[in-house]
């Protein structure tokens, strides 16, 4: 039997979320997604008018299919924690049992169970503000969409993912170095992601068998970084201080993760790796 992963962000054909759901496909794995309820219509109808046909190619000439699409919004465990506001929004009324232990219980209906588990998703409504001047509120409402998302995931998958499956986040080198623009918590977001990967993959590996990375990955101009405002500069500043001056590819970041989550990584648990042309690796610009 193929294997069968769930990506958690996936809202278009820009993303890592969408290049990965391709790495796995290309590579025979059945794709399900988890899309953000409220861009959940326009994906569907973009994926049903064959908008998205150009992207889903495949390099052995097919398209990917997505066998399922689930309404999903990650910063609610279940639906006692739904407040009144987001329950009767008109972009919300459409869909249900979008809550993350909802999605799990409806992947377990359908399919039994998963072998491929993959958060690509984050948002910070202050990212935009200095660290220094953003709320409490916008803090935390970074580190619940872009961090505690990523543990309830997990903690709501893990019974229904077989032994030996893995799963992977997305980090940015924010988190341990100063990106002055990356703001609102979202570095401290991606500091607590990065320390909770070792941590889960612990207790993630002594309860299951269950490997758990990130990849921390350089900049791509997709529609979340375009919400960030600076993510032009960013491309053009890696452009010229890395290592591998080209340009980065969503797909180099897709490969990465179908070898993460795959048997030839069958020993790598609790790592970041990164995917950035090795502009990390710098110490001076150049
Ligand atoms: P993207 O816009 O393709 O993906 C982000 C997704 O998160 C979107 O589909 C959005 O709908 C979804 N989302 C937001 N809030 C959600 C919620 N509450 N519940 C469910 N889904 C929600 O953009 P991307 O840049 O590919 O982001 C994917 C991951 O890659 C993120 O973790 C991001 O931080 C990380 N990353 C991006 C870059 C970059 O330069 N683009 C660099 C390093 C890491």
């Amino acid at each position: 039997r193929g294997k069968r992963a769930f990506i958690a962000g996936v809202a278009d054909d820009n993303g890592y979320g969408w290049a990965i759901a391709k790495a796995l496909a290309a590579a025979g794995a059945d794709i399900l997604v988890g899309t953000w309820v409220p861009a959940l219509n326009i994906f569907e109808t973009s994926l049903r008018r064959g908008k998205f046909d150009g992207s889903r190619r495949l390099p052995n000439g097919s398209l990917m299919e997505i066998v399922k699409v689930y309404p999903l919004d990650a910063v609610f465990d279940s639906p006692e924690d739904v407040p009144e506001d987001i329950r009767t929004n008109k972009r919300y009324a459409g869909s249900s049992n979008w809550t993350v232990k909802e999605v799990a219980e409806s992947v377990k209906n359908d399919f039994g169970s998963i072998d491929i588990l993959v958060h690509s998703l984050a948002n910070g409504p202050e990212v935009t503000k200095p660290l220094l001047e953003t709320s409490r509120k916008g803090y935390l409402a970074a580190l619940s969409a872009s961090s505690y998302s990523y543990i309830s995931l997990l903690q709501h998958f893990l019974p229904i993912i077989n032994p030996g499956g893995a799963t992977i986040s997305l980090t940015y080198i924010a988190s341990e170095r100063s990106i002055p623009g990356y703001g609102g918590g979202m570095s401290s977001a991606k500091a607590a992601l990065e320390s909770d990967t070792k941590v889960l993959a612990f207790e993630a590996g002594r309860k299951k068998q269950i490997r758990v990375n990130t990849i921390s990955a350089g900049p791509l101009g997709s529609r979340a970084a375009k919400a960030i405002g600076f993510i032009e500069k960013m491309i053009e500043y890696s452009y010229t201080n890395a290592p591998l001056q080209k340009e980065l590819l969503a797909d180099e970041v897709g490969n990465t993760a179908a070898f993460l989550v795959s048997p030839l990584a069958s020993a790598v648990t609790g790592s970041v790796v990164y995917v950035d042309n090795g502009l990390n690796t710098m110490g001076l610009a150049t």
